[in-house]
C-alpha cells in the first residue's frame, strides 16, 4: 500500500467511503507544494473519529476532494491536563504551544498575570500552531487553545476536582518531585507556568491560599518560562499522564 506523505486535520466527518471536501489552503498545500495526484494517499483526523487513510479523487486548483478508505488509528485523546501559562515573547509562545501539543495536553490556556504583557497574543494564530503541531507529532486530536484569561477570573471560576501543579519559581533549589500525595492525585490536573518576572506576591499569596493547588520546584537553576512549560509537563507526564 502506498505510504501517505501528509496528514492532515479536517472538521468534516470521517468514515469508510466519506468524501471530505478541501479548502482552499488545504488544496495548494496538497497539490501544489506536496504535488500529489489522483489515487495518492493522505492521513487525515477530525479529533473524533481516529485517523483514517484517504485518497485523493479530484485535485483542483482552489480545491479537490478525498475520500476516506480505512482507519488507521483509533481515536487517541490526551490526558485531562491543562497547561496555564502566561504569554512571553512570540516564538517562544509559539513554541510553548507546540511542545505542550507534542508532550501531550487536553486544553492550553494563555492566562493574564500582574506581570504578563497580553498584547503579544493572537489566539488564531497560536490555534494554527496547534493544528500543525498536532499534524506532525501524529495526535489525533488537537488541544483547545482557550482566550486568553486573567489569573483572578480563572481561579474565580475554577472547576471542582482539578487539581493545579504550580510551577513556584521561589521553591528554586529545592527537589524537582511530585510529593506522594500529588502522585496520588491521578484525575484532572492544571500546570501553571508564570511570566518573565515571575508571580506578583498578591498571585502567590492567592495560589497558596487554595487546596487544589500544589506548588514545585522544577530543580536548582531558574527556567525560562518556555523551558519551565516542557520540564513541568514532562514530570507530569512520567508520573500521573499517558506516559506513565
Ligand atoms: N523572574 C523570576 C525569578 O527570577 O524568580 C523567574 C520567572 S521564570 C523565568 C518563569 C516561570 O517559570 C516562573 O514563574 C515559574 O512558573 C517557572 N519556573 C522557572 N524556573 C523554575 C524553577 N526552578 N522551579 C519552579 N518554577 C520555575
Amino acid at each position: 500500500m502506498q505510504e501517505a506523505k501528509v496528514r492532515l486535520y479536517v472538521e468534516q466527518p470521517l468514515g469508510p467511503g466519506q468524501p471530505v471536501t478541501l479548502e482552499r489552503e488545504q488544496a495548494h498545500y496538497l497539490f501544489n507544494v506536496m504535488r500529489l495526484q489522483p489515487g495518492d494517499a493522505v492521513l487525515l483526523f477530525n479529533g473524533r473519529e481516529g485517523e483514517w487513510r484517504a485518497s485523493v479523487e479530484d485535485a483542483g486548483k482552489r480545491g479537490g476532494t478525498l475520500a476516506c478508505t480505512e482507519r488507521t488509528r483509533p481515536l487517541q485523546p490526551p490526558p485531562d491536563l491543562w497547561l496555564l501559562f502566561a504569554p512571553v515573547k512570540k516564538a517562544r509562545t509559539d513554541f510553548i504551544v507546540e511542545k505542550a501539543v507534542e508532550l501531550g495536553v487536553a486544553r492550553i490556556q494563555p492566562v493574564q498575570t500582574a506581570h504578563t504583557n497580553s498584547e503579544r497574543i493572537r489566539p488564531d494564530r497560536l490555534r494554527a500552531h496547534a493544528v500543525e503541531a498536532a499534524e506532525q507529532c501524529g495526535a489525533t486530536v488537537v488541544p483547545e487553545v482557550a482566550d486568553l484569561v486573567s489569573l483572578d477570573r480563572l481561579l474565580s471560576n475554577w472547576p471542582d476536582g482539578r487539581r493545579i501543579l504550580w510551577a513556584d519559581e521561589s521553591r528554586v533549589g529545592a527537589p524537582a518531585v511530585l510529593t506522594k500525595a500529588a502522585r496520588a492525585g491521578r484525575g484532572s490536573w492544571a500546570i501553571l507556568i508564570g511570566p518573565e518576572g515571575g508571580f506578583s506576591q498578591a498571585e502567590r499569596a492567592r495560589l497558596l491560599a487554595r487546596a487544589e493547588v500544589t506548588p514545585i520546584s522544577l530543580g536548582p537553576r531558574i527556567l525560562r518560562a518556555d523551558t519551565a512549560a516542557v520540564a513541568a509537563i514532562t514530570l507530569w507526564q512520567a508520573h500521573l499522564g499517558d506516559w506513565a
